[in-house]
């Protein structure tokens, strides 16, 4: 099995959507309901994705960021996961203006992305429909899953680890 080196990912969206949930639900499997919101936090982490080890280092932002922070985030990371609530349109709507300033930090580089609506398992509550994500992510040029972090069967692609994995394989084709 093949070694390759570390790949920066960060994690991005308004705070409250679910990125720590993601996270630990990626690293551990497990669902913490309760997680300090203005903790920002960075982890290692290796997988075998498509019989190789990938070594990729997790960073988790607080969401709570001003633009000078935000930007030093984008320039350190090499893919990004872009959270929404799929319960909370406004969340929706902070996506495309996080996508405006990734490409202005990376520019001209393409930038390694993928879309992900959280809490699917609260249907009841939606308001963002799952056609919109995925015309955002055609707009965007990105993969898209809608998942769960508690609640991993739920949603569409293969759950949580699947969005990591695939943004891994984005990173590398590049
Ligand atoms: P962050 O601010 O983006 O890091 O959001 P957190 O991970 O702290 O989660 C915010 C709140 O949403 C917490 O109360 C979590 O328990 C809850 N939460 C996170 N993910 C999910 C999910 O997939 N489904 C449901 N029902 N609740 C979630
Ligand atoms: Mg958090």
């Amino acid at each position: 099995m093949a070694k390759s080196p570390e790949v920066k990912l960060a994690v991005f969206g308004r705070a409250g959507v679910g990125k720590s949930a993601l996270v630990v639900r990626f690293l551990t499997k497990r669902f913490i309901w309760e997680y300090d919101p203005t903790l920002e936090s960075t982890y290692r982490h290796q997988a075998n994705i498509d019989d190789e080890t990938v070594g990729m280092e997790i960073l988790d932002t607080a969401g709570q960021e001003d633009v000078l922070q935000k930007e030093g985030h984008m320039r350190w990371g090499d893919g990004f996961i872009l959270v929404y609530d799929i319960t909370d349109r406004g969340s929706f709507e902070d996506v495309a203006p996080l996508k405006g300033l990734l490409d202005e930090v990376k520019r001209p580089k393409h930038v390694p992305l993928v879309l992900l609506g959280n809490k699917a398992d609260l249907d009841h509550a939606r308001q963002v429909a799952t056609e919109e994500g995925e015309r955002l992510a055609a707009d965007m040029a990105c993969a898209f899953y809608e998942c769960s972090a508690c609640a991993d069967q739920v949603g569409t692609g293969g759950g949580v680890a699947e969005a990591f994995h695939e943004l891994c394989r984005e990173i590398r084709r590049r």
